[in-house]
This record gives C-alpha cells, structure tokens and sequence, in this order.
C-alpha cells in the first residue's frame, strides 16, 4: 500500500520543519490529495494515524483536503469535473482534454504548537 510510505514521507516532513522552527510539536497539519492523484483519501487517514505516533505529529489535527479533478476539453473548451481520468466531455464526447487540477498531492500548511 504506497499511502503507508507516502504518510511517513509526511511525517518525516513535518519532524524536519519541527525542527527547523525549533517546535516540539506540531498542533495541525492541513494536506490536498487530488481524486486524480492515485492516493486514496480513506487509506491515507488510515495510513496517517499508524504513522504519526511517536512523531511531532502525535497530537496534531490531521487535514486532507481534496481536491477534485478537473479537465479542459481541447475541442470545445468545455471545462468539467473528471473524478477517474477517463471522463469524456459532457459537451462534445471528446476524449481528447487536459486536467488541470487533482493531480494534487501536498501539504497545504503545518501549524507548530
Ligand atoms: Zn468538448
């Protein structure tokens, strides 16, 4: 399961910026997951809450944001909502379009405590 190493990235992450800001925790930690980013949401809150224990992340209020995934069609320039990649253009059927946003994945904002 890739959120498992993805989730002690994070916590790896937020131990570094603890220590950079000289905190000896962190009190919040807000993430954006893209529908598009291959993480799913519930597996990384799963994942998120093995990960943090013993860290600076311990006590910390653990956000996920999502973000979701979004495409331009190239023909007609419609845009709409794409949760799975494979959505044609509600407008023209099109498959040929561009995302533009849910391939998110990253931490929004850490709050040490
Ligand atoms: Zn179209």
């Amino acid at each position: 399961m890739h959120e498992l190493s993805i989730a002690s990235s994070i916590v790896e992450y937020a131990e570094e910026f603890a220590r950079e800001h000289q905190a000896n925790r962190i009190s919040k930690i807000e993430l954006e997951v893209g529908q598009l980013s291959g993480v799913v949401t519930d597996s990384l809150e799963f994942a998120m809450e093995e990960a943090i224990k013993g860290s600076v992340l311990e006590k910390a209020q653990v956000v996920i944001i999502e973000i979701i995934g979004q495409s331009i069609c190239n023909q007609c320039q419609t845009e709409f909502a794409n949760s799975d990649w494979y959505t044609p253009c509600p407008q023209c059927n099109s498959m040929d379009s561009e995302i533009v946003a849910g391939k998110e994945l990253q931490i929004k904002s850490i709050v040490t405590a």
